[in-house]
């Protein structure tokens, strides 16, 4: 068969390699994927263009939105498929039926395969992020159990990524791996006992197709020269969006920035998305990205940021935007409606000792913090704003009317405290456990960003994770899931996981697709 590779940075091919899937990429989606397919007998290989396998999914908390499954009834919950597809149509803004269907009654078949693999998952005690029909108050979303790195094989033990507060100061993992690690590390260990390969720095740059238009592999570039790794069967593309890619998010209009996304160094940059357009695939941006506060480190990176505890989040006019404790991706998308919000200030006072009052990660260390100027402090809140460069009036009478709606346990400018969700980390003691008020000093602002746990606009795909072309017709042999696709949530986040759980169902239908 005559082949010619899509010209993407590549230039001449130099050696040929045979599988039946490649898959790009090694987050949750891309191993999942690749473990079906290992077992089903297909020569799978996990093309990673990092040192690590598991990108963004290795530094997640690893909960899966996986609805309705065998885990959730073990645990007596009162989630079911029924329930999900209710939810996601209450939530959804014009939902995709179809991909709802493939998603809901695929989720518990996926787990009852890796179940059946030795994946053990318990469910995650987190609400549904929005107020709708058929949402649950907890364990819709799914966790592996944490792995010993010792337990993992030869091979796969070194190469997990470690957790994001080491990796950004260039340490390794720990003995104990959990959350995203141990997602990342159970189903690499799963894959690679099934016969699966791994190969890491080796970045795709394109794809190879045959005279018939179709995809019959792809290409990669080593440091001795490019090379093909031909997939007879097809290749997978789930190698995360494009959030480390500054351009590329100005042309799609993603709001915040590439040094604040939470991606690893040197991951996702889209060139697996950009070289299947260039094919012919259709692409749909408009979900753009899964948003949250960033906690502005000194380095000038982004820190996922969830469950404020007390303080208040203004704008550079000192004034409150929206209810802080909404779930991160709904703040998020409120700091991104207004250009003077993306860059924000957090006010707290010293009822944790001076320490942050949220989760933060990474967190930084306070004294570091307040050494770069990424945080403030002072005695009293005219000072803060001064110190903040902040409008000392505004922000003044701003604290002064949050105060008085702690006191009162309302917020009636957003509802704080008013939904499940906003309670579920709050440890306030007055009338409103999620209005606590900001009257200790001496008084801290954080600086804060826009962040993103990753971009989900790109590759339009069916509900087997064929990737479609402009005219709807599926491009051979090219299938993608993950933040490589655009997402069926659009422009929603509905619960805990949802990335993740759809990332690993559209992987799996995808795989299911193309073993025939
Ligand atoms: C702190 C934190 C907590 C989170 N918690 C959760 C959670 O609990 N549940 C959830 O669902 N989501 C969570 N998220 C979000 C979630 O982790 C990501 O959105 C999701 O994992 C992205 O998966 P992905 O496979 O698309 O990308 P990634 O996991 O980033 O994997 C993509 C991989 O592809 C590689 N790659 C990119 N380009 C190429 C190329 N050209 N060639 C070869 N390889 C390439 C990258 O190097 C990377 O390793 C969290 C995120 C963070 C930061």
């Amino acid at each position: 068969m005559d082949a010619s590779c899509n010209l993407f940075y590549v230039p001449a091919m130099t050696q040929a390699e045979q599988y039946d899937v490649v898959v790009v990429g090694s987050g949750g989606g891309a191993l999942t994927g690749a473990l079906l397919a290992a077992r089903a007998g297909l020569r799978t290989v996990v093309v990673e263009k990092t040192e690590y396998i598991g990108g963004t999914s290795a530094y997640s908390g690893g909960a899966c939105w996986l609805p309705g499954t065998d885990v959730q009834q073990r645990a007596g919950l009162p989630d079911s498929t029924e329930g999900a597809r209710t939810y996601l149509n209450a939530v959804l803004t014009d939902p995709d039926q179809d991909k709802v269907e493939a998603f809901v009654t695929h989720a518990p078949v996926l787990v009852a395969e890796l179940e059946a693999m030795g994946l053990d998952f318990v469910p995650v005690p987190f609400p549904d992020y929005f107020d709708a029909p058929g949402r649950v108050p907890g364990g819709r979303s799914i966790q592996v159990s944490a792995v010993q790195r010792d337990d993992l094989p030869a091979e796969v033990a070194p190469l997990v990524r470690p957790p994001v507060e080491l990796d950004r100061i260039g340490r390794g993992g720990r003995k104990e791996l959990s959350g995203g690690q141990a997602l990342i590390a159970r189903l690499a260990a799963a894959y690679v006992e099934a016969g699966g390969e791994i190969r890491t720095q080796l970045p795709v740059t394109g794809y190879v197709t045959d005279d018939a238009g179709r995809v019959v592999g792809a290409a990669a570039m080593t440091p001795e020269g490019p090379i093909e790794l031909r997939a007879e069967r097809g290749v997978l593309v789930a190698a995360g969006g494009f959030e480390r890619n500054q351009d590329m998010r100005s042309a799609h209009d993603v709001p915040g920035d590439a040094a604040w996304t939470m991606a690893p160094a040197g991951s996702n940059t889209g060139e697996p998305i950009e070289a299947a357009i260039a094919l012919g695939a259709a692409s749909d941006f408009a979900g753009a990205g899964w948003f949250c506060p960033g906690l502005e480190q000194p380095s000038g990176e982004g820190s996922f940021t969830l469950g404020f505890r007390s303080g208040l989040m203004v704008d550079a006019t000192g004034h409150r935007y929206a209810n802080e404790c909404l779930p991160y991706d709904r703040f998020g998308r409120e700091m991104a409606k207004a250009p003077e919000r993306t860059r924000s200030w957090y006010v707290f006072d010293s009822r944790e000792g001076g320490q942050f009052p949220a989760i933060a990660i990474p967190q930084g260390d306070a004294a570091e913090h307040l050494a770069a100027g990424t945080w403030v402090r002072a005695d009293t809140i005219a000072e803060l704003a001064e110190a903040a460069g902040l409008p000392v009036d505004a922000l003044v009478e701003q604290v002064e009317r949050f105060n008085a709606y702690a006191e009162k346990g309302e917020d009636p400018d957003f509802g704080r405290g008013e939904d499940e969700y906003d309670t579920f980390f709050a440890a306030g003691t007055g009338p409103n456990k999620a209005l606590t008020p900001c009257d200790q000093g001496p008084f801290y602002a954080a600086r804060f960003v826009l962040s993103d746990l990753g971009t989900k606009g790109g590759l339009v795909t069916d509900t087997a994770g064929r990737v479609l072309r402009e005219d709807g017709t599926p491009l051979p042999g090219l299938y993608a899931s993950s933040n490589s696709t655009a997402s069926m949530f659009g422009g929603f986040y509905p619960g805990p996981g949802t990335p993740l759980g759809s990332a690993m169902v559209f992987a799996s239908l995808a795989v299911r697709d193309l073993i025939g």
